[in-house]
């Protein structure tokens, strides 16, 4: 698969991890009414490749305020890099998801997702020869809010391409 872009995502949701995104992505095709595969299907993991934690990683966690500060801004693998993702339509073949769990039009990704995020974008734009301007916010591919008002794609890109620059 080759890479031409990393495509940012939320959650739209207060807390989770990967676990929670795999269930929601189990449920899916039930939802729609789908026969679910035999076995392979299940396995799948959710439809993005990465997945930045913001501390809340379960709907308990969340209730009874127990923040994780071990887990603001830990990134999850999802599928792996080289398997087609399910989260952008028409880009999927040719780009890599990446999701922050929280709901970034009701508030900012926590520092440390922020972090991670940066470090994580130089990476991958690093091993698949990319620039900065080919990371993408999902609303900039769709008609669609994600990855929230809260997340400013420009200053993403521009704080990713000084690191690229800075090599
Ligand atoms: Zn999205």
């Amino acid at each position: 698969m080759k890479i031409e872009a990393l495509i940012i995502h939320h959650s739209a949701g207060l807390w989770g991890d990967r676990e929670y995104l795999d269930s929601l992505h189990e449920q899916m095709p039930r939802i729609r009414g789908v026969q679910m595969g035999a076995s392979g299907t299940r396995r799948l993991h959710c439809g993005y490749h990465k997945i930045v934690l913001n501390g809340l990683p379960t709907y308990r966690d969340w209730r009874e305020g127990r923040y994780q500060e071990r887990l603001d801004g830990h990134i999850q693998q999802g599928r792996p890099d080289n398997k087609s993702g399910a989260h952008a339509r028409g880009w999927n073949a040719r780009s890599l998801g990446v999701v922050l769990i929280g709901h970034l039009d009701l508030g900012p990704p926590t520092a440390r997702q922020w972090a991670s995020l940066v470090h994580a974008c130089a990476r991958l734009c690093q091993r698949h020869g990319l620039p900065a301007s080919a990371i993408r916010g999902h609303r900039e591919v769709a008609a669609s809010r994600c990855p929230g008002a809260h997340l400013d794609l420009s200053r993403l890109r521009g704080e990713v391409g000084a690191r690229l620059t800075a090599g």
